[in-house]
Protein backbone atom coordinates (compact mmCIF):
# COMPACT_ATOMS: atom_id res chain seq x y z
CA UNK A 1 0.00 0.00 0.00
CA UNK A 2 2.79 2.43 1.16
CA UNK A 3 5.05 2.05 -2.53
CA UNK A 4 1.25 2.47 -4.48
CA UNK A 5 0.66 5.84 -2.48
CA UNK A 6 4.62 6.51 -3.52
CA UNK A 7 4.03 5.73 -6.69
CA UNK A 8 0.71 7.57 -6.99
CA UNK A 9 2.24 10.73 -5.24
CA UNK A 10 5.58 10.66 -7.50
CA UNK A 11 3.12 11.09 -10.49
CA UNK A 12 0.89 14.15 -9.01
CA UNK A 13 4.11 15.82 -7.39
CA UNK A 14 6.26 15.80 -10.96
CA UNK A 15 2.88 16.54 -13.03
CA UNK A 16 1.05 19.17 -10.45
CA UNK A 17 4.47 20.49 -9.01
CA UNK A 18 7.54 19.53 -11.42
CA UNK A 19 9.24 17.91 -7.98
CA UNK A 20 11.33 15.81 -8.57
CA UNK A 21 11.54 14.63 -4.49
CA UNK A 22 8.76 12.93 -3.57
CA UNK A 23 9.91 10.76 -0.86
CA UNK A 24 10.31 13.71 1.96
CA UNK A 25 6.91 14.49 2.01
CA UNK A 26 5.51 11.52 1.78
CA UNK A 27 4.44 10.61 5.75
CA UNK A 28 6.03 7.86 7.62
CA UNK A 29 4.31 4.36 7.42
CA UNK A 30 3.67 3.67 10.92
CA UNK A 31 6.65 1.34 12.13
CA UNK A 32 5.27 0.03 15.24
CA UNK A 33 2.29 -2.46 15.42
CA UNK A 34 -0.99 -1.40 15.27
CA UNK A 35 -2.75 -1.17 18.23
CA UNK A 36 -5.47 -3.09 18.81
CA UNK A 37 -9.48 -2.33 17.54
CA UNK A 38 -10.26 -2.13 21.78
CA UNK A 39 -7.40 0.43 21.88
CA UNK A 40 -9.18 3.26 19.68
CA UNK A 41 -12.84 2.95 21.99
CA UNK A 42 -13.24 5.86 24.09
CA UNK A 43 -13.42 4.22 27.66
CA UNK A 44 -16.09 5.48 29.68
CA UNK A 45 -16.79 8.95 30.70
CA UNK A 46 -16.43 8.18 34.61
CA UNK A 47 -12.83 6.49 33.87
CA UNK A 48 -11.65 9.65 31.86
CA UNK A 49 -9.14 11.85 33.07
CA UNK A 50 -10.39 15.62 34.52
CA UNK A 51 -8.44 18.57 33.03
CA UNK A 52 -8.78 20.83 35.89
CA UNK A 53 -5.81 23.51 35.12
CA UNK A 54 -4.10 25.15 37.96
CA UNK A 55 -0.81 26.10 38.74
CA UNK A 56 1.78 24.05 40.65
CA UNK A 57 5.14 22.03 39.83
CA UNK A 58 5.31 18.55 38.80
CA UNK A 59 8.78 16.73 39.02
CA UNK A 60 10.54 12.95 37.78
CA UNK A 61 13.52 11.74 38.32
CA UNK A 62 16.09 12.05 35.75
CA UNK A 63 16.17 8.90 33.79
CA UNK A 64 19.37 6.58 34.50
CA UNK A 65 20.43 5.38 31.50
CA UNK A 66 22.62 7.77 29.64
CA UNK A 67 23.08 6.83 26.24
CA UNK A 68 26.25 8.64 24.78
CA UNK A 69 25.74 11.30 22.39
CA UNK A 70 26.79 10.78 18.46
CA UNK A 71 30.50 12.72 18.35
CA UNK A 72 29.47 13.47 14.36
CA UNK A 73 26.75 16.23 15.26
CA UNK A 74 27.26 19.33 14.64
CA UNK A 75 26.37 20.57 18.54
CA UNK A 76 26.61 17.61 20.71
CA UNK A 77 27.34 19.05 23.85
CA UNK A 78 24.87 22.22 23.27
CA UNK A 79 21.90 23.01 26.08
CA UNK A 80 18.73 23.33 24.09
CA UNK A 81 16.58 26.19 24.86
CA UNK A 82 12.83 26.26 22.84
CA UNK A 83 10.63 29.28 22.97
CA UNK A 84 6.99 28.98 22.03
CA UNK A 85 5.38 32.26 21.79
CA UNK A 86 1.01 31.99 21.28
CA UNK A 87 -0.44 33.80 19.26
CA UNK A 88 2.58 35.13 17.35
CA UNK A 89 1.95 36.29 13.24
CA UNK A 90 5.02 36.50 11.08
CA UNK A 91 4.39 39.68 10.29
CA UNK A 92 4.46 40.91 13.87
CA UNK A 93 8.52 39.71 14.33
CA UNK A 94 10.92 42.37 13.25
CA UNK A 95 12.77 40.19 10.75
CA UNK A 96 10.26 39.11 8.60
CA UNK A 97 8.44 42.86 8.72
CA UNK A 98 10.18 46.12 10.49
CA UNK A 99 7.51 47.21 12.80
CA UNK A 100 10.61 48.05 15.49
CA UNK A 101 8.26 45.70 17.63
CA UNK A 102 10.67 43.07 18.23
CA UNK A 103 14.39 43.66 19.27
CA UNK A 104 15.06 41.00 21.30
CA UNK A 105 13.68 38.42 18.40
CA UNK A 106 15.98 40.37 16.41
CA UNK A 107 18.70 39.20 18.36
CA UNK A 108 17.86 36.11 17.96
CA UNK A 109 17.46 36.28 14.05
CA UNK A 110 21.21 38.10 13.88
CA UNK A 111 23.65 35.24 13.28
CA UNK A 112 21.00 32.40 12.70
CA UNK A 113 18.53 31.48 10.66
CA UNK A 114 14.37 32.25 10.06
CA UNK A 115 12.37 30.60 7.99
CA UNK A 116 9.73 31.87 5.63
CA UNK A 117 7.75 28.92 4.87
CA UNK A 118 7.40 27.43 8.31
CA UNK A 119 3.59 26.22 9.30
CA UNK A 120 2.14 25.24 12.12
CA UNK A 121 0.67 21.80 12.64
CA UNK A 122 -2.54 23.34 14.04
CA UNK A 123 -4.31 26.53 14.34
CA UNK A 124 -4.18 26.11 18.59
CA UNK A 125 -1.95 26.06 21.05
CA UNK A 126 -2.38 22.06 22.28
CA UNK A 127 -2.65 20.60 18.76
CA UNK A 128 0.47 22.47 17.95
CA UNK A 129 2.67 21.72 21.11
CA UNK A 130 2.22 17.86 20.91
CA UNK A 131 3.33 17.91 17.41
CA UNK A 132 6.17 20.12 18.35
CA UNK A 133 7.21 17.99 21.54
CA UNK A 134 6.29 14.48 19.84
CA UNK A 135 7.42 15.14 15.97
CA UNK A 136 3.99 14.04 14.68
CA UNK A 137 1.04 15.45 13.02
CA UNK A 138 -2.48 15.06 14.74
CA UNK A 139 -3.38 12.37 13.07
CA UNK A 140 -0.66 10.24 14.49
CA UNK A 141 -0.84 11.50 17.74
CA UNK A 142 -4.92 11.71 17.50
CA UNK A 143 -4.87 15.14 19.46
CA UNK A 144 -6.49 17.58 17.26
CA UNK A 145 -8.86 19.23 19.71
CA UNK A 146 -9.30 19.91 23.59
CA UNK A 147 -11.06 16.42 24.12
CA UNK A 148 -7.77 14.36 23.55
CA UNK A 149 -4.62 14.25 25.53
CA UNK A 150 -1.54 12.49 24.59
CA UNK A 151 -0.86 9.07 25.37
CA UNK A 152 1.98 7.30 26.96
CA UNK A 153 3.79 5.35 24.49
CA UNK A 154 4.50 8.53 22.10
CA UNK A 155 8.55 10.12 22.91
CA UNK A 156 8.75 13.50 23.55
CA UNK A 157 11.70 15.60 22.74
CA UNK A 158 12.62 16.13 26.76
CA UNK A 159 11.90 12.35 26.96
CA UNK A 160 14.65 11.85 24.18
CA UNK A 161 16.91 14.14 25.51
CA UNK A 162 16.70 13.36 28.87
CA UNK A 163 17.49 9.60 28.32
CA UNK A 164 21.60 11.58 26.95
CA UNK A 165 21.47 13.38 30.59
CA UNK A 166 20.07 16.23 29.67
CA UNK A 167 18.36 17.69 32.70
CA UNK A 168 14.76 18.60 30.70
CA UNK A 169 12.60 22.14 32.27
CA UNK A 170 9.31 23.85 31.06
CA UNK A 171 7.55 26.19 32.42
CA UNK A 172 4.69 28.41 31.49
CA UNK A 173 1.64 30.28 33.28
CA UNK A 174 -1.62 28.74 34.64
CA UNK A 175 -3.84 29.66 31.50
CA UNK A 176 -6.83 27.77 29.06
CA UNK A 177 -3.22 26.12 27.95
CA UNK A 178 -2.31 23.30 26.59
CA UNK A 179 1.16 23.26 28.12
CA UNK A 180 0.02 20.81 30.96
CA UNK A 181 0.19 17.58 32.48
CA UNK A 182 -3.14 16.22 32.11
CA UNK A 183 -2.68 16.71 28.38
CA UNK A 184 0.48 14.14 28.56
CA UNK A 185 2.53 17.33 27.82
CA UNK A 186 4.63 16.52 30.77
CA UNK A 187 5.94 13.49 29.89
CA UNK A 188 9.96 13.70 29.86
CA UNK A 189 10.15 17.19 31.54
CA UNK A 190 11.76 16.27 34.69
CA UNK A 191 10.55 19.60 36.25
CA UNK A 192 7.21 21.58 35.08
CA UNK A 193 6.03 24.43 36.46
CA UNK A 194 2.71 26.11 35.89
CA UNK A 195 2.76 29.83 37.78
CA UNK A 196 -0.15 31.76 38.60
CA UNK A 197 -0.19 34.16 35.71
CA UNK A 198 1.24 37.45 36.80
CA UNK A 199 0.55 40.86 36.05
CA UNK A 200 2.65 40.98 32.37
CA UNK A 201 -0.08 38.11 31.26
CA UNK A 202 -3.29 38.35 29.74
CA UNK A 203 -4.51 36.10 32.43
CA UNK A 204 -2.73 37.64 35.21
CA UNK A 205 -4.34 40.98 35.22
CA UNK A 206 -3.59 41.20 39.17
CA UNK A 207 -5.19 44.05 41.02
CA UNK A 208 -2.41 42.59 44.01
CA UNK A 209 0.92 41.55 43.56
CA UNK A 210 4.27 41.85 41.73
CA UNK A 211 3.65 43.69 38.53
CA UNK A 212 6.37 44.81 35.60
CA UNK A 213 7.51 43.12 32.48
CA UNK A 214 8.96 39.74 31.59
CA UNK A 215 7.52 38.80 34.95
CA UNK A 216 6.00 35.16 33.26
CA UNK A 217 10.09 34.81 32.29
CA UNK A 218 11.12 34.31 35.79
CA UNK A 219 10.58 30.99 36.60
CA UNK A 220 12.74 29.83 34.07
CA UNK A 221 15.36 32.85 34.18
CA UNK A 222 16.06 31.14 37.81
CA UNK A 223 16.05 28.01 36.66
CA UNK A 224 18.93 27.96 33.90
CA UNK A 225 20.39 31.29 36.76
CA UNK A 226 20.59 27.81 39.12
CA UNK A 227 21.85 25.02 36.79
CA UNK A 228 24.97 23.80 37.67
CA UNK A 229 27.70 25.18 34.23
CA UNK A 230 28.58 21.62 33.45
CA UNK A 231 25.11 20.33 33.04
CA UNK A 232 23.64 19.92 29.94
CA UNK A 233 19.92 21.43 29.75
CA UNK A 234 16.48 21.19 27.89
CA UNK A 235 14.38 24.11 28.83
CA UNK A 236 11.00 25.20 27.40
CA UNK A 237 8.83 28.10 27.59
CA UNK A 238 5.87 28.80 26.21
CA UNK A 239 4.81 32.41 26.53
CA UNK A 240 1.13 33.70 26.12
CA UNK A 241 1.89 37.44 26.35
CA UNK A 242 0.49 38.19 22.81
CA UNK A 243 -2.61 36.03 23.25
CA UNK A 244 -5.81 37.79 23.90
CA UNK A 245 -6.95 39.61 25.76
CA UNK A 246 -3.97 41.67 25.21
CA UNK A 247 -2.12 43.19 27.90
CA UNK A 248 -1.11 46.33 27.22
CA UNK A 249 -1.26 50.19 28.87
CA UNK A 250 -5.12 50.83 28.95
CA UNK A 251 -5.78 54.31 27.24
CA UNK A 252 -7.16 57.12 29.05
CA UNK A 253 -10.87 57.00 29.87
CA UNK A 254 -12.25 58.98 26.98
CA UNK A 255 -9.18 59.23 25.08
CA UNK A 256 -10.12 56.37 22.45
CA UNK A 257 -13.09 57.35 20.12
CA UNK A 258 -13.35 53.71 19.13
CA UNK A 259 -15.11 52.22 21.89
CA UNK A 260 -12.62 49.16 21.09
CA UNK A 261 -10.44 49.53 25.08
CA UNK A 262 -13.27 50.55 26.93
CA UNK A 263 -14.93 47.01 25.48
CA UNK A 264 -11.47 45.71 26.34
CA UNK A 265 -10.81 47.18 29.80
CA UNK A 266 -14.30 48.32 30.88
CA UNK A 267 -15.33 52.30 31.35
CA UNK A 268 -13.65 52.84 34.58
CA UNK A 269 -9.96 51.61 33.90
CA UNK A 270 -8.58 51.77 37.16
CA UNK A 271 -6.69 48.76 38.44
CA UNK A 272 -9.39 48.87 41.31
CA UNK A 273 -11.94 48.06 39.37
CA UNK A 274 -14.32 44.96 39.39
CA UNK A 275 -13.76 42.45 37.18
CA UNK A 276 -17.07 42.05 36.06
CA UNK A 277 -17.14 45.56 34.04
CA UNK A 278 -13.79 44.64 32.52
CA UNK A 279 -15.03 42.44 30.00
CA UNK A 280 -11.90 42.20 27.97
CA UNK A 281 -10.38 40.79 30.76
CA UNK A 282 -9.64 36.98 31.41
CA UNK A 283 -9.95 35.75 34.67
CA UNK A 284 -13.36 38.48 35.07
CA UNK A 285 -16.89 37.26 34.96
CA UNK A 286 -18.21 38.56 31.77
CA UNK A 287 -18.18 36.37 28.94
CA UNK A 288 -15.73 37.56 26.57
CA UNK A 289 -13.99 37.28 23.24
CA UNK A 290 -14.34 37.51 19.89
CA UNK A 291 -15.87 35.07 17.65
CA UNK A 292 -16.83 35.00 14.09
CA UNK A 293 -19.88 32.69 14.55
CA UNK A 294 -20.10 32.67 17.80
CA UNK A 295 -23.51 35.20 18.05
CA UNK A 296 -22.85 38.88 19.30
CA UNK A 297 -21.05 39.54 22.04
CA UNK A 298 -19.75 42.73 23.35
CA UNK A 299 -16.35 43.27 21.72
CA UNK A 300 -17.97 42.03 18.27
CA UNK A 301 -20.35 44.54 18.27
CA UNK A 302 -18.05 47.48 19.54
CA UNK A 303 -15.53 46.09 16.51
CA UNK A 304 -18.46 46.26 14.17
CA UNK A 305 -19.48 49.41 15.72
CA UNK A 306 -16.33 51.41 15.45
CA UNK A 307 -15.52 50.31 12.20
CA UNK A 308 -11.84 50.91 10.44
CA UNK A 309 -10.94 53.12 13.62
CA UNK A 310 -11.49 50.13 15.88
CA UNK A 311 -9.78 47.39 13.74
CA UNK A 312 -6.56 49.80 13.84
CA UNK A 313 -7.22 49.97 17.45
CA UNK A 314 -7.75 46.70 17.82
CA UNK A 315 -4.25 45.44 16.03
CA UNK A 316 -2.94 48.76 18.13
CA UNK A 317 -3.23 46.58 20.82
CA UNK A 318 -2.04 43.29 19.19
CA UNK A 319 1.39 45.16 18.10
CA UNK A 320 1.61 46.57 21.99
CA UNK A 321 1.44 42.96 23.16
CA UNK A 322 3.92 41.64 20.69
CA UNK A 323 6.36 44.37 22.45
CA UNK A 324 5.58 43.12 25.71
CA UNK A 325 6.46 39.57 24.76
CA UNK A 326 9.65 40.60 23.74
CA UNK A 327 10.43 41.24 26.97
CA UNK A 328 10.26 37.65 27.82
CA UNK A 329 12.34 36.83 24.87
CA UNK A 330 15.38 39.71 25.72
CA UNK A 331 14.97 38.20 29.55
CA UNK A 332 15.99 34.18 28.13
CA UNK A 333 18.69 36.09 26.22
CA UNK A 334 19.89 37.61 29.11
CA UNK A 335 20.21 34.59 31.21
CA UNK A 336 22.16 32.71 28.85
CA UNK A 337 24.17 35.43 28.63
CA UNK A 338 25.19 36.11 31.85
CA UNK A 339 25.66 32.19 32.78
CA UNK A 340 28.02 31.89 29.84
CA UNK A 341 25.55 29.57 27.88
CA UNK A 342 24.13 31.67 25.44
CA UNK A 343 27.06 30.58 22.47
CA UNK A 344 26.34 26.55 23.49
CA UNK A 345 23.12 27.07 23.23
CA UNK A 346 20.87 26.02 20.22
CA UNK A 347 17.52 28.54 20.62
CA UNK A 348 14.58 27.85 18.87
CA UNK A 349 11.95 30.53 19.16
CA UNK A 350 8.21 29.64 17.10
CA UNK A 351 5.11 30.68 17.17
CA UNK A 352 2.24 27.60 18.25
CA UNK A 353 0.03 29.46 15.76
CA UNK A 354 -0.20 32.93 14.08
CA UNK A 355 -3.61 35.48 14.94
CA UNK A 356 -6.37 36.63 12.56
CA UNK A 357 -6.72 40.11 12.93
CA UNK A 358 -9.59 41.00 11.05
CA UNK A 359 -8.50 39.93 7.49
CA UNK A 360 -11.22 37.35 6.02
CA UNK A 361 -13.69 38.64 9.00
CA UNK A 362 -12.45 36.47 11.47
CA UNK A 363 -10.22 37.48 15.09
CA UNK A 364 -8.13 35.57 17.57
CA UNK A 365 -7.46 32.01 15.76
CA UNK A 366 -8.80 28.17 15.93
CA UNK A 367 -10.91 28.29 13.29
CA UNK A 368 -9.61 29.05 10.19
CA UNK A 369 -6.41 28.01 8.59
CA UNK A 370 -5.72 31.35 6.62
CA UNK A 371 -1.71 32.12 6.10
CA UNK A 372 -2.22 34.57 9.04
CA UNK A 373 -2.97 31.74 11.56
CA UNK A 374 -0.73 28.71 10.14
CA UNK A 375 2.42 30.66 8.54
CA UNK A 376 4.17 30.97 11.78
CA UNK A 377 7.77 33.17 12.50
CA UNK A 378 10.60 30.59 12.90
CA UNK A 379 13.98 31.61 14.38
CA UNK A 380 16.93 29.17 15.15
CA UNK A 381 20.29 29.99 16.40
CA UNK A 382 23.14 27.19 16.15
CA UNK A 383 26.55 27.44 17.54
CA UNK A 384 29.32 27.17 15.31
CA UNK A 385 27.06 27.73 12.01
CA UNK A 386 27.44 31.16 10.71
CA UNK A 387 23.55 32.03 10.35
CA UNK A 388 22.09 33.41 6.78
CA UNK A 389 20.76 37.03 6.30
CA UNK A 390 17.98 36.22 3.78
CA UNK A 391 14.96 34.24 5.23
CA UNK A 392 15.29 30.11 4.33
CA UNK A 393 12.02 29.56 1.61
CA UNK A 394 11.93 26.07 2.13
CA UNK A 395 8.90 24.25 3.46
CA UNK A 396 8.67 23.35 6.71
CA UNK A 397 6.78 22.50 9.80
CA UNK A 398 6.35 22.00 13.60
CA UNK A 399 6.58 18.11 13.13
CA UNK A 400 10.44 19.16 11.61
CA UNK A 401 11.82 20.46 15.07
CA UNK A 402 12.26 16.97 17.44
CA UNK A 403 14.37 15.28 14.31
CA UNK A 404 16.16 18.49 14.18
CA UNK A 405 17.42 18.99 17.50
CA UNK A 406 18.06 15.32 18.11
CA UNK A 407 20.11 15.23 14.92
CA UNK A 408 21.93 18.18 16.18
CA UNK A 409 23.04 17.21 19.47
CA UNK A 410 24.07 13.44 18.11
CA UNK A 411 20.66 11.77 19.30
CA UNK A 412 18.48 9.40 17.62
CA UNK A 413 15.59 10.21 16.46
CA UNK A 414 12.50 7.59 17.46
CA UNK A 415 11.08 5.50 14.92
CA UNK A 416 7.91 6.19 13.48
CA UNK A 417 7.61 10.48 13.56
CA UNK A 418 6.36 12.62 10.90
CA UNK A 419 8.96 14.83 10.95
CA UNK A 420 12.29 15.30 8.64
CA UNK A 421 15.56 17.00 10.02
CA UNK A 422 16.17 20.72 8.94
CA UNK A 423 20.06 20.42 9.29
CA UNK A 424 20.36 20.02 5.72
CA UNK A 425 18.65 23.91 5.28
CA UNK A 426 21.20 25.49 7.33
CA UNK A 427 24.09 24.73 4.25
CA UNK A 428 21.64 24.33 1.54
CA UNK A 429 18.78 27.13 2.18
CA UNK A 430 17.04 26.37 -0.98
CA UNK A 431 16.72 22.47 -0.47
CA UNK A 432 13.65 20.72 0.29
CA UNK A 433 13.49 18.78 3.01
CA UNK A 434 9.32 18.39 2.53
CA UNK A 435 6.92 19.20 -0.56
CA UNK A 436 3.30 19.02 2.06
CA UNK A 437 2.73 20.03 5.32
CA UNK A 438 0.05 19.48 7.23
CA UNK A 439 -2.30 21.71 9.85
CA UNK A 440 -4.89 19.86 11.46
CA UNK A 441 -7.91 20.19 14.25
CA UNK A 442 -9.00 23.20 15.94
CA UNK A 443 -10.63 24.27 19.21
CA UNK A 444 -13.66 22.95 19.15
CA UNK A 445 -14.01 19.30 18.96
CA UNK A 446 -13.08 17.59 15.51
CA UNK A 447 -14.62 14.58 14.66
CA UNK A 448 -12.04 12.36 12.64
CA UNK A 449 -14.15 11.83 9.93
CA UNK A 450 -15.03 15.65 8.62
CA UNK A 451 -11.55 17.03 10.07
CA UNK A 452 -10.52 20.82 9.62
CA UNK A 453 -7.47 21.31 9.10
CA UNK A 454 -5.34 22.67 5.19
CA UNK A 455 -2.89 20.59 3.32
CA UNK A 456 -0.01 23.00 1.94
CA UNK A 457 1.96 22.07 -1.21
CA UNK A 458 3.49 25.21 -2.17
CA UNK A 459 2.12 27.40 -4.39
CA UNK A 460 -1.22 25.74 -3.07
CA UNK A 461 -3.46 25.67 0.25
CA UNK A 462 -6.20 23.78 0.85
CA UNK A 463 -8.29 24.80 3.50
CA UNK A 464 -11.38 22.57 5.14
CA UNK A 465 -12.69 24.95 7.53
CA UNK A 466 -15.96 26.26 9.06
CA UNK A 467 -15.05 29.79 7.73
CA UNK A 468 -16.04 31.23 4.07
CA UNK A 469 -13.07 31.13 1.91
CA UNK A 470 -13.96 34.26 0.65
CA UNK A 471 -15.76 37.22 2.27
CA UNK A 472 -19.12 38.24 -0.10
CA UNK A 473 -18.68 35.75 -2.71
CA UNK A 474 -20.00 32.65 -0.75
CA UNK A 475 -19.95 29.20 -2.09
CA UNK A 476 -22.65 26.74 -2.55
CA UNK A 477 -22.98 25.26 1.17
CA UNK A 478 -20.86 22.24 1.76
CA UNK A 479 -23.03 19.09 3.61
CA UNK A 480 -24.33 19.89 7.29
CA UNK A 481 -21.56 19.40 9.16
CA UNK A 482 -18.96 19.54 6.17
CA UNK A 483 -16.51 22.51 6.66
CA UNK A 484 -16.11 24.87 3.70
CA UNK A 485 -13.07 23.77 1.22
CA UNK A 486 -11.32 26.56 0.10
CA UNK A 487 -8.21 26.51 -2.94
CA UNK A 488 -5.30 29.09 -3.12
CA UNK A 489 -2.30 30.11 -4.89
CA UNK A 490 0.11 31.39 -2.55
CA UNK A 491 2.52 32.59 -5.10
CA UNK A 492 0.16 34.64 -7.17
CA UNK A 493 -2.96 35.44 -4.38
CA UNK A 494 -0.68 35.83 -1.55
CA UNK A 495 -3.84 37.50 0.32
CA UNK A 496 -6.03 34.42 -0.73
CA UNK A 497 -8.74 36.38 -1.92
CA UNK A 498 -9.50 34.02 -4.84
CA UNK A 499 -10.58 30.28 -3.73
CA UNK A 500 -10.04 28.36 -7.13
CA UNK A 501 -11.46 25.18 -5.38
CA UNK A 502 -13.91 25.34 -8.53
CA UNK A 503 -11.87 25.82 -11.09
CA UNK A 504 -8.91 23.31 -9.75
CA UNK A 505 -11.25 20.29 -8.97
CA UNK A 506 -8.25 17.78 -9.89
CA UNK A 507 -5.53 19.65 -7.21
CA UNK A 508 -8.17 19.49 -4.53
CA UNK A 509 -8.94 16.25 -5.05
CA UNK A 510 -5.09 15.37 -4.97
CA UNK A 511 -4.55 16.95 -1.96
CA UNK A 512 -7.35 15.88 -0.03
CA UNK A 513 -6.63 12.21 -1.16
CA UNK A 514 -2.76 13.11 0.12
CA UNK A 515 -4.36 13.89 3.31
CA UNK A 516 -6.86 11.34 3.76
CA UNK A 517 -4.39 8.60 2.90
CA UNK A 518 -1.84 9.39 5.64
CA UNK A 519 -4.86 9.63 8.04
CA UNK A 520 -5.41 5.98 7.21
CA UNK A 521 -2.36 5.11 7.94
CA UNK A 522 -1.43 7.41 11.02
CA UNK A 523 -4.90 6.00 12.37
CA UNK A 524 -3.49 2.81 13.20
CA UNK A 525 -0.91 4.16 15.24
CA UNK A 526 -3.39 6.68 16.84
CA UNK A 527 -4.78 6.26 21.12
CA UNK A 528 -4.89 9.14 22.21
CA UNK A 529 -6.65 9.61 25.93
CA UNK A 530 -9.91 10.80 26.07
CA UNK A 531 -10.44 13.67 28.67
CA UNK A 532 -13.27 15.56 30.25
CA UNK A 533 -12.92 18.99 31.24
CA UNK A 534 -13.90 20.85 35.13
CA UNK A 535 -16.39 23.04 34.37
CA UNK A 536 -13.93 26.03 35.58
CA UNK A 537 -11.41 25.21 33.45
CA UNK A 538 -13.93 24.91 30.42
CA UNK A 539 -15.59 28.61 31.86
CA UNK A 540 -11.70 29.71 31.72
CA UNK A 541 -11.44 28.68 27.92
CA UNK A 542 -14.41 30.47 26.92
CA UNK A 543 -12.41 33.46 28.50
CA UNK A 544 -9.95 33.14 26.49
CA UNK A 545 -11.77 33.42 23.10
CA UNK A 546 -12.55 29.79 23.04
CA UNK A 547 -16.53 29.66 23.17
CA UNK A 548 -17.03 26.37 22.10
CA UNK A 549 -13.92 24.88 23.58
CA UNK A 550 -14.18 21.20 24.73
CA UNK A 551 -17.54 19.61 22.88
CA UNK A 552 -18.48 17.24 23.53
CA UNK A 553 -18.61 16.08 27.03
ZN1 LIG B 1 -1.29 29.17 21.40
Amino acid sequence: MLAEMRAVFTIFLVTIFGCQNPSADVPSAPSTASKSAEAHQAPPPSSRPLVRGGAGTWVSEAPKASDSLGKDALCPDCDVVLITMCSVRRDHVDVYQDRGLTPALSRVAEGGYHFGAAYSASNFTLASLTAILTGRFGSSTGVVGWDKGLVSDVSTLPEILGLYGYSTAGFTINAASGFRPEYGLDKGFQHLEIIEAPSDQPDGRQRSGPTGTALSAAPLVSWIASAPASQRIFAMFHTRTAHFPFVVAPPKPGGDPTGIGAALWGDDLSPTSSDAVRPGVSGGTATQGVGVSQGPNALQNALRRSGPEGLAAWRGYYAQSMGRLDADIAAVLDVLERTGRLDKTILIVVADHGESLGEHQEFLHGDSYFEGVVRVPLLIRVPGLAGNAAAIPSLVSHVDLLPTVLELVGAVAPAGIDGSSMVPLFTQPKATIRTTTLIEGGVSWTPRDVMRGAVIAPPWALLRQPLMCVTGRPLPPPAPGEPFKCLFNLDSDPGQTRNLAREYPDVVDELQGRWDDFRALAAKKASPVALKHDPAFKAQLKKSGYFKASEPE
